[in-house]
Formats: structure tokens, C-alpha cells, sequence
């Protein structure tokens, strides 16, 4: 089709789907996409980034009918990156609805599925922080060689939105990679449940116990719903024992550790112990932010770190809200022009309600103010003298006076006990710096205030 079809087929198709979805979803996500061709049944269309390719993606079905009543074809969509050389290939990339039915893990079949890995869920996808760090160790461990009894099972175990999932994929990827000829079986644990009731049901044990069993690397993701199952457990056990008793390896995860899970047959729960079990923490705030970073990076967006830093201090309990506020935050920011401070904070005024923003205290300027300037918050409630400590501790001192409103004595009592004079002095030095000729440190103040939020 020559440009000036395509052109034309694009505008009269977005004529049309303006009736069908609203305004704004239209001027954001479909204005913007550009018609590159339409060749052998296949139309492209480029979008400016992968973030906004991604975002536009839901829309393909509706594009799809909408060309076709515009011109009576049935093409194919595909949403490309501006400026990407898959722009060029005529190979589609947007699988049919059916695609991977062959990977569904259905036991009827009577052949051992291949797992259905998430292909982004790998090591090199994964944020090492404090929290996950024995269990992302222990993990890789098990790719690099699994069978035999080093960590086996391995049992991982945390609170939601953690990367429980993230890690069992990884593992499941590596494997893939590394050692293709391994049969390895990922399920949900309410998948395995559920196809042992139906081979009750259907008299198709056997069939149920041979494809569990003829399997190398065993992967189940939230083991907690055998909770109370009691026939369920029985079977898991021999399923288990005779995986593990050929050498074969077990992961297991699980949102609370094995001695928690109710009625856990205690035999299932021995051998849970019997290999590794490693929990997963939340994580902090060096890790929250590294996470952020990676997500901005593998979208090809510069994110500055103001915005870094307050979705980061604000989304702290759960890796997936963590993403989700990014990901509120940049959809945001494409109505709006660009990522800022002002734009994050509007973005996610629902998320953050004002009870949930951190409440300053003394101690979050401590903390912050430490963090700043890359001290322990400790430093400054200690004796040290040196310049390094010293001059952090006296912009503290300064921002409780003029943040908190605190008199010198209780800000004394906060930085070590120390005497009131000493606090004065701090603050009117601080004062002097800003009015006279340090002119970083009004930089500095302004940086510090706005990480503290207040
Ligand atoms: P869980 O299974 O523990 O509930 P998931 O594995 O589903 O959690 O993780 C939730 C989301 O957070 C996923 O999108 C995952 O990719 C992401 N995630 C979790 N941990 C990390 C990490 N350490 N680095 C990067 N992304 C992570
Ligand atoms: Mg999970």
C-alpha cells in the first residue's frame, strides 16, 4: 500500500474510533501511533516509545475490527517501536489469542507440558536487595545445577508483590537456557489441584501421577493452597518423595514459612524443612529505587530522582504497587508533557493519600538528611565532630527548627543531647550559609526538603 493509503486508511479508522472509546484514552494512546504499512495482511503501526507500545497494545482488537469496516480487509495489527528495526521485518510479533496453546500444560494431552515461563521474569530482570538476597542466591544455585540434594526442596517464602514469582520464572528461564534437555514443569499450586480433582473425576489418575512424576525440576508457586486439603496433601507427598527420592528438584513458594501452613501433614511439613528455606523481606529503600530505575531504563525513559525518590519513600511495602505507582506515574506524564516532581504527586494523589504520607518527625529529617549526605542517621546523634558529621547534623538541627517549629532544647535532646547553645549556633549558621556564600547549600536544603515532603 502506497503512503498516501495509509495515511488515509489510518485517519478515516481513527474517525471511526472516536465514537468508541473516549477522548483522552483516544489523543494519548492512538493520535500519536503512526501507520508505517500494511503488507501481506499485516498493518504496523509505530509507536514513539516501548512504554506507550505497551499501554496501546489493549486497543489492537478494536484497531482491528475498526480496519476492517473501514476497508472491508481483515489485516493483522501490530503496534512497533519508532526508530526499531522490527519496524522494517514484516514478521508479526503479536501472537494470535491462541498463541501458546501448546505450552498450556494440559495433562490430557498426555505429554509433559513445558512450562509456561513469563520470558521478562529473569535473573537479569531481578533487583538484588537485602531482602532477597539469599533467596535470589539460593535460586540461581539451583539453575545453575538442579537435581541432587543441595537445596532441594527449595522453599521461598514471603508477603505478596515480593518476586516470589519473579524468581521461580527466573529459575524455570535459566534452566530453559542453560540446560534445555531438563523436562521442568512450572504450575500455580491451584492449577495442580485442580487437575488432580479433574483425574479423580475422569479415572485418569494414572495419567495425572505419570506426568508429575516423569519430570525433572518441579516448580510450584503458592504452595498455601494445599492449606486443608488433606487428600491434596497425600498425593503432593508421594509425588513429591518419588521426585525427590530420584534426585529430581523441587521449588516451592509459599506467603508464610512451612511451620505456619494449617493443617500441614506433618510428614510434608519434615520434608519441607529437609532442604532450604529462605524468606523473602520487603524491600528498602536502595532497592526500591534500583528497581525503578531498571523499569525506567528497560522503557527507555529518563526519570529524574526527585520522582525516583518519592515514589520509592512512598510505595514501600510491595514491589507490585511499587511498579504499578511507576507505571500511574508515566502514563501520567505522557498527558502532562513530561515526568516532574508536581506531575508524580498529582498522579498519585489517590494512591498517597495525605494519612499515608510520611509524617515528619525528627527523625524522618534525620533520616533523610542522612541519607543525603551518605552518613548513618546515627552519626548525627553521636559525639563525632568531624566536618562530614558535623555540618549534616547542623542542617538537621536547622530544618527541625524551621520545619517542625521545635525550641533549641528539644532539638538538643533529639541530636544527642546537646546543650541549647550549641543547637542556636548550628541553626544561625546555617542561616548565615544561605544568606552569604555557600551557594550549594541552599541546593542542598531545597533537595532535602522536598525528599522529606513536608
Ligand atoms: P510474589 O509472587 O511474591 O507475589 P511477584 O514475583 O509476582 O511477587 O512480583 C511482583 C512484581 O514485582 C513483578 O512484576 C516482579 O517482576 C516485580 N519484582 C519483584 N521483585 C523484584 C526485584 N527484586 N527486581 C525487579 N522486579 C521485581
Ligand atoms: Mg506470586
Amino acid at each position: 500500500m502506497d503512503s498516501g493509503s495509509l495515511k488515509a486508511l489510518w485517519s478515516r479508522s481513527l474517525a471511526l474510533l472516536e465514537g468508541e472509546i473516549s477522548d483522552i484514552s483516544l489523543k494519548t494512546w492512538l493520535v500519536p501511533l503512526e501507520p508505517v504499512s500494511a503488507e501481506n495482511g499485516e498493518f504496523v503501526l509505530a509507536a514513539p516509545n516501548d512504554f506507550h507500545r505497551g499501554y496501546a497494545e489493549q486497543y489492537v482488537p478494536l484497531i482491528r475490527n475498526t480496519l476492517k469496516s473501514v476497508s472491508s480487509r481483515d489485516f493483522s495489527v501490530r503496534i512497533a517501536i519508532q526508530g526499531h528495526e522490527s519496524l522494517a521485518r514484516g514478521v508479526a510479533s503479536t501472537a494470535p489469542a491462541s498463541g501458546g496453546a501448546e505450552d498450556s500444560g494440559d495433562f490430557r494431552s498426555g505429554t509433559v507440558a513445558r512450562a509456561q515461563l513469563n520470558p521478562s521474569y529473569t535473573f537479569d530482570s531481578f533487583v538484588v536487595g537485602s531482602g532477597n538476597r539469599f533467596a535470589h542466591a539460593a535460586s540461581v544455585a539451583v539453575a545453575d545445577k538442579p537435581g541432587g540434594r543441595n537445596f532441594n526442596p527449595l522453599f521461598m517464602y514471603g508477603g505478596s508483590g515480593l518476586g516470589k514469582t519473579h524468581l521461580m520464572h527466573a529459575i524455570g528461564n535459566r534452566i530453559r537456557a542453560l540446560h534445555p534437555e531438563t523436562k521442568q514443569l512450572f504450575v500455580q499450586c491451584e492449577q495442580f489441584v485442580n487437575e488432580f480433582i479433574f483425574a479423580i473425576r475422569e479415572n485418569r489418575y494414572e495419567e495425572f501421577r505419570a506426568r508429575y512424576r516423569g519430570i525433572d525440576v518441579l516448580l510450584i508457586d503458592d504452595i498455601q493452597f494445599i492449606e486443608g486439603k488433606e487428600q491434596m496433601q497425600v498425593e503432593f507427598f508421594h509425588t513429591f518423595n518419588a521426585l525427590y527420592e530420584s534426585g529430581r528438584h523441587i521449588v516451592l513458594t509459599c506467603d508464610k514459612p512451612p511451620q505456619s501452613l494449617a493443617s500441614l501433614e506433618s510428614r510434608l511439613r519434615t520434608r519441607f524443612a529437609s532442604g532450604l528455606i529462605v524468606d523473602i523481606q520487603p524491600p528498602d529503600y536502595e532497592t526500591r529505587v534500583a528497581i525503578l530505575k531498571k523499569r525506567a531504563h528497560s522503557h527507555g525513559v529518563d526519570v529524574p530522582d526527585d520522582v525516583l525518590d518519592f515514589i520509592s519513600s512512598h510505595v514501600a511495602s510491595n514491589i507490585r504497587e511499587l511498579e504499578g505507582a511507576f507505571t500511574t506515574v508515566l502514563a501520567y506524564s505522557l498527558l502532562a508533557g513530561g515526568i516532574t516532581l508536581d506531575v508524580a504527586r498529582e498522579a498519585l494523589k489517590d494512591i498517597i493519600q495525605p494519612s499515608t504520607l510520611r509524617k515528619v518527625t525528627p527523625a524522618v529529617v534525620a533520616d533523610v538528611v542522612a541519607r543525603y549526605y551518605g552518613i548513618g542517621s546515627d552519626d548525627l546523634r553521636s559525639n563525632r565532630r568531624s566536618k562530614e558529621v558535623s555540618d549534616p547534623r547542623q542542617v538537621a538541627m536547622y530544618l527541625c527548627r524551621t520545619m517542625l517549629d521545635m525550641t533549641f532544647p528539644q532539638i538538643g535532646a533529639e541530636f544527642g543531647n546537646r546543650d541549647h547553645s550549641t543547637v542556636m549556633h548550628a541553626c544561625s549558621k546555617v542561616s548565615d550559609g544561605l544568606a552569604g556564600d555557600q551557594p550549594g547549600l541552599r541546593a542542598d536544603l531545597d533537595e532535602i526538603r522536598k525528599r522529606i515532603g513536608g
